[in-house]
């Protein structure tokens, strides 16, 4: 899963798709050290390229915790790039600021934990909402930045820095209220949720609030007539695989016994497209909904999902999107749904 994901983008406005190899009957997303972890089905398909970010998918799930990964994805997020086109998201960061600044009565003049801090934009929407303290938990290279940012706005006394890894930080107190960006490709790509889920165990008070506070993923079949899209599929699947079979003839080499690797291989491509209402050929189904105040590591350790769709009539099936929704206390959301403006 970590080619291409280097590249794209999608926004949080649009859907985020993903064609499964065509024959696979059921979805299964794992995130263990199980050799099939890696081989989850493929093609991803969205909408503009606008935002979140192109690297937080360069931290393998299977290799979670693992320093060499770690030092990978901290440096990525050590760029301006990518916390550039986050903010740039206007319908991610204002979605963040108004569930935070419309749950001001239960925020203000309390202690809140920013897991992932980043440039530290959530930890100052805090203070706006009248928070005592923040403490902004950022491991990359980027805190050093987040510090003159707090300086800047003169939140030093509001909002303390600590540049480590939520898993190795230690704060004096705890807090009422976790706020974390954490989502990733297909909701849980980038793994971070575990470092979320870690901070909840670790220091969110008994009553505290998660900021956001449940989240789903969905996935529907959709047909999508774009000749350039089905090139990109047929070749990527069908051509590619045939190329193993040509080996004889072209060199008189056989590797016919590679078409099975291959297949694995090519199915775990990616391609980010956007899709609207109209590609969408059934119903979603809820693949996984998971409730931030009691989900645990375990839990995300797989998800599986055996799913059946009744189509709304009779079109091509070019492949499955996915798409998320995260929902805020006051009942406030986010969403990559086709459906939502
Ligand atoms: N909150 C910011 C940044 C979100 S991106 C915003 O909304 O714009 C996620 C950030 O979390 C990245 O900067 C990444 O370096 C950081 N991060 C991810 N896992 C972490 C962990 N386990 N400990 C500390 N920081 C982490």
């Amino acid at each position: 899963m970590q080619i291409n994901f280097y590249y794209v983008f999608y926004s949080f406005l649009h859907v985020i798709s993903f064609i499964l190899d065509y024959f696979r009957p059921r979805l299964e997303s794992t995130e263990d050290k199980d050799p099939n972890c890696c081989g989850s089905s493929t093609l991803v398909v969205n909408h503009d390229s606008s935002t979140l970010d192109a690297k937080r998918d360069t931290r393998d799930p299977c290799t979670l915790g693992d320093n060499v990964q770690d030092e990978e994805y901290f440096r990525s997020y050590a760029d301006v790039t990518i916390h550039e086109e986050m903010l740039r998201d206007a319908v991610r960061t204002n979605a963040y600021r108004y569930a935070i600044l419309k749950n001001y009565e239960s925020i203000r003049g309390k202690v809140v934990v920013d897991v992932g801090a980043g440039t530290g934009i959530l930890s100052i929407f805090c203070v706006h909402a009248g928070a005592k303290h923040v403490y902004a938990i950022e491991a990359s290279e980027m805190a050093k930045q987040t510090r003159k940012i707090v300086e800047e706005n003169k939140m030093a006394d509001r909002i303390t820095v600590v540049n480590k890894k939520v898993e190795d930080a230690s704060l004096p107190v705890k807090a009422d209220v976790i706020v974390s960006e954490w989502m990733g490709y297909n909701l849980l790509y980038e793994s971070m949720l575990q470092s979320v889920l870690h901070a909840r165990d670790k220091w969110l008070k008994k009553d505290g609030l998660m900021f956001p506070s449940s989240a789903e993923l969905v996935i529907a079949p959709f047909t999508d007539e774009d000749l350039d899209l089905r090139r990109a599929i047929e070749f990527s699947y069908f051509d590619r695989l045939e190329i193993w079979n040509e080996m004889k003839q072209s060199y008189k080499v056989s590797m016919e016994s590679m078409r099975e690797y291959a297949k694995h291989c090519i199915s775990n491509n990616v391609h980010v497209r956007c899709l609207s209402p109209e590609n969408i050929i059934s119903h979603g189904v809820p693949v996984c909904k998971l409730d931030l105040y009691k989900v645990n590591q375990n839990d995300l350790k797989c998800i599986k999902k055996e799913f059946e769709f009744v189509c709304f009539g009779s079109s091509h099936l070019h492949g499955f999107v996915t798409w998320f929704t995260v929902s805020f206390p006051g009942d406030i959301q986010l969403s990559t749904s086709p459906y939502v403006e």
